[in-house]
């Protein structure tokens, strides 16, 4: 498979790398690392990052303006994105051939290749495996970006998986002399208003049993004043690690009226419930858009069904 997608990388000229929506830290930290080792390996061809900016990450890199006229004669990747409805800006479905390369749990297939692998902790040790095994070259910033792919999404090497072949990707991707120091100051710094904002909402949280849920209307949100990623994403963290709780759930009101809807936990498959309204994940790590926030007690109802 791989042997294919580096066929199709020497047939275009022009390499258009999509992923999805809201990215967090592997889809960036794949899409980045894709291009830089393209751009080393292959000087003269055109490859471009496309998508939305979260300012999280906005340390790892810019993404590309790219004007419609630059798909037809395109190959695009599709990262870390396992459902078209998650694809950031719709013109991949423009180019002439499209890869996908995913580590969630299945769920339809798109593009005209694919490769997913649900045993990989991340999208970027997958790009960081392909890099190595087909001989591509690769810079200081694509191994960099990598490496802030995979512990993102390994939640710092905690999270399980095969820890060896793990270590292995990252300690190729240390012939490159990435600045450890400098990814964590930038992962770990945060506004003032998100440290405050973390401390109201940890006595906001309520506790049901094993499950522990938080409920943010969009009226929240604006007083919140961060982004509606900082609240769904970045806040559900606080519900986890805790004793007795196995399960944690995070509903975030959009200003539409649609609910971001995060699922956690430390043992039980929450990717059932969340496939069940449409989403998908992990897992222990999972997500879901549901219409209102009417449909959260119907969660909360299956999340409780898990348990018992
Ligand atoms: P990851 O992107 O590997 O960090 O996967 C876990 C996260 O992805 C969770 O935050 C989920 O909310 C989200 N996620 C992954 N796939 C889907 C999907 N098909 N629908 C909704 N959320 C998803």
């Amino acid at each position: 498979m791989y042997h294919k997608i580096v066929q199709k990388i020497k047939e275009f000229d022009t390499i258009i790398i999509h992923r999805h929506s809201r990215p967090d830290g592997d889809a960036l930290g794949s899409q980045i690392g894709l291009k830089e080792a393209i751009k080393a390996t292959f000087p003269k061809k055109h490859v471009y990052c496309v998508g939305d900016m979260v300012d999280r990450y906005s340390f790892m890199g810019e993404m590309d303006i790219v004007p419609n006229s630059f798909y037809a004669n395109a190959l695009v990747f599709v990262l870390d994105c396992s459902e078209e409805k998650m694809i950031c800006d719709d013109r991949y479905k423009l180019a002439k051939f499209i890869i996908k390369i995913d580590h969630h749990l299945y769920k339809e297939k798109y593009g005209d290749l694919e490769i997913v692998d649900e045993n990989e902790i991340s999208c970027a040790s997958i790009i960081a495996r392909f890099v190595f095994s087909s001989g591509l070259k690769l810079s200081l910033k694509g191994a960099e970006a990598l490496y802030t792919g995979i512990i993102t999404d390994s939640g710092r090497f905690r999270f399980n998986c095969d820890f060896k072949s793990t270590f292995d990707i990252c300690s190729k991707l240390f012939r490159f002399p990435i600045d450890v120091n400098n990814i964590y100051n930038n992962l770990y710094i945060e506004e003032l208003e998100t440290v405050k904002l973390r401390a109201s909402l940890i006595s906001k949280f309520i506790v049901d049993g094993p499950i522990a849920y938080l409920i943010n209307t969009y009226e929240d949100v604006k007083k919140y004043g961060v982004s509606i990623f900082n609240i769904s994403r970045g806040m559900v963290g606080i519900m986890g690690g805790i004793k007795g709780i196995d399960i944690w759930a995070n509903f975030t009101e959009d200003e539409d009226g649609s609910v971001i809807c995060e699922l956690r936990s430390s043992k039980y498959n929450i990717n059932t419930v969340a496939t069940m309204f449409g989403g998908g994940g992990h897992k222990l790590a999972s997500g879901a858009s549901l219409d209102s926030l009417d449909k959260v007690d119907l969660v909360l109802a299956e999340l409780k069904k898990l348990v018992e």
